[in-house]
């Protein structure tokens, strides 16, 4: 769900990535901007409504310079023109810089809302940019305390301002705080996922991973350059090899007068819950998170998805994997099987932007995708999808590959387990209403039930069979214990005190609510530190 926009998507979305670069020489002024518009395209798939940098360059009056535009990384930065591209890395040239790509789940496609947010202060420890991956559980709670308490004023009620309007507080008095007590100090009151990059006017940069490491953030060096990112396939891009994962409460610290970088705690970890959606899904398939790479993940996901099958194969059985994600899950499955996979289904790159924007829904879904009847003509075809969060998208192609593809049969297959709760940690959705599931599945179902319902849910999206992976396969195909994931979507169980508050009040107020997000007003007696 975009706020603000036209168009609800099947598919939930991330929400933003991060990346940070930084020259670490003394002796050299090398600019690293030139790396960031490229470590962006490498993220592109975190956001793709706005993208922006922040650099710092110590010899230049403006010690940090802005640039920032809704649109993709391509059109931000020009990538198209390659003099005008040059123009804005040599304007913004740095020995530091960080990097944002947004997709709202919050606040709205304007460039007001694209990242990262700077804020300019005289004191030069006081002046600094920030961008922000991840959601704040406890936003409403949080807003109000600025507002009525400290007596802040929010211009864009996002996110990202609250935690802009934290930081300023923290780093607050006449002398330069410690920078992992100021970060120390943030973690009294935040609730959810919190990535965060940061720059000021000092040249210190910062990458933060939340207490309960939701999201992904890695770092690593070569040759005099420092790099941390959401995602370790910027890092490799950048010819980095040795990558380490920043640890839930860890920060990765630069000092510019020393150029070294620090591995500092400022916050003891709250257990480990790495969204588990981020192998399913969301991240590139080549990246490694916690030494997991997201490929391998999704082929054992459609290995479970093989084992589990009941229907049974002949010659006139075909695999088509929903484009992009859900191609190794299919690839697997069909392997596992010993069936073709095929693509049946292909998808015009170049929609882009055109399809979240305004006008008609049903045909700009059309236009994202081709069918080929020469593939699925006849047979017997088993659609892969990698999640099915709401509905209208997998239904409509069900229903296309029917008629356009002209399948005589169409079993859907989805390699994640059903999702019966909302988001609160950084994915697009966030209401009760929105979602596919709920409507014949609730917290602690079993296998029973699951298979008593399919039926059902397969009517609905007018397919002749369903089937999805259980919950407790999720830890195996990934390769890590149960405990260290977050599985609340698909579970119900909730991480964090505000999650599981505002779930409780989603399923007393809001089951009919499908747009916006369900935090505001919930949260008034949540107290601060929930869940931390
Ligand atoms: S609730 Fe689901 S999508 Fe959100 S962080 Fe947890 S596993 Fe990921």
């Amino acid at each position: 769900m975009i706020s603000g926009g036209t168009l609800t998507a099947d598919k939930a979305k991330d929400e933003c990535g991060i990346v940070g670069v930084y020259n670490l020489e003394p002796t050299s002024d090398r600019s690293v901007t030139p790396f960031i518009p490229s470590a962006l395209l490498d993220l592109q798939h975190r956001g793709q409504l706005a993208a922006g940098m922040t650099c710092f360059d110590p010899g230049r009056p403006h010690l940090l310079l802005t640039h920032k535009d809704t649109g993709s990384v391509r059109e931000v930065f020009r990538l198209a023109h390659v003099a005008k591209a040059k123009a804005i890395v040599e304007e913004h040239s740095g020995v530091a810089a960080i990097g944002h790509v947004r997709y709202a789940t919050s606040g709205r496609d304007q460039i007001e809302y694209a990242q990262p947010f700077e804020r300019h202060h005289s004191r030069t420890f006081k002046w600094f940019s920030l961008g922000f991956n991840g959601n704040l559980a406890n936003y409403s709670q949080l807003r109000d305390h600025l507002t009525k308490v400290r007596g802040y004023h929010m211009v864009h009620d996002v996110d990202t301002e609250i935690l802009l309007h934290h930081v300023a507080h923290a780093l607050r008095g006449e002398s330069k705080p410690v920078l992992v007590d100021a970060f120390r100090e943030l973690t009294q009151s935040l609730d959810g996922a919190y990535n965060i990059i940061f720059l000021n006017a000092d040249g210190d940069l910062v990458a933060a991973r939340d207490p309960m490491g939701f999201r992904p953030l890695c770092f690593g060096v070569r040759d005099g350059l420092f790099a941390v990112a959401s995602e370790s396939v910027a890092l490799r891009n950048m010819g980095i090899e040795e990558i380490t994962d920043v640890e839930p409460g860890q920060m990765v610290r630069v000092d510019y007068e020393t150029r070294t970088v620090h591995l500092e705690r400022y916050a003891e970890p709250c257990g480990h819950h790495h969204c588990f959606f981020e192998w399913v899904y969301f991240a590139h398939g080549s990246s490694v998170m916690e030494g997991r790479t997201v490929y391998d993940a999704r082929w054992r996901l459609g290995e479970h998805l093989a084992q589990s099958e009941v229907e049974q194969m002949d010659e006139n059985c075909v695999v088509v994997a929903v484009p992009d994600t859900a191609k190794p899950i299919g690839d697997a499955f069909a392997f596992s099987l010993r069936i073709p996979s095929l693509e049946g289904i292909v998808r015009n790159r170049y929609v882009g932007r055109t399809f979240i924007e305004g006008g008609e829904r049903a045909q700009k879904v059309r236009s994202k995708y081709t069918l080929l009847p020469s593939v699925t003509g006849g047979k017997r075809v088993f659609l892969v999808e990698d999640s099915l969060v709401r509905s209208t998208t997998l239904r409509d192609l069900v229903k296309r590959t029917r008629d356009e593809g002209q399948a005589s049969e169409v079993h859907v297959r989805i390699g994640a387990p059903p999702v019966i709760a909302p988001c609160f940690y950084g994915i697009d959705m966030s209401t009760l209403g929105e979602l596919f599931a709920p409507a014949w599945l609730t917290k602690g179902y079993t296998q029973q039930d699951l298979d008593r319902v399919s039926r059902e849910m397969a009517t609905q999206l007018e397919a002749d069979s369903l089937r999805y992976l259980l919950v407790k396969d999720v830890a195996p195909c990934i390769g890590l214990p149960h405990k260290d994931l977050c599985t609340a979507c698909v579970s119900a169980d909730y991480p964090s005190t505000a999650g599981e508050s505002i779930y409780q009040a989603e399923r007393t107020n809001g089951r009919h609510r499908t747009v916006g997000r369900a935090y505001d007003g919930v949260l008034a007696d949540v107290p601060p530190m929930a869940g931390h």
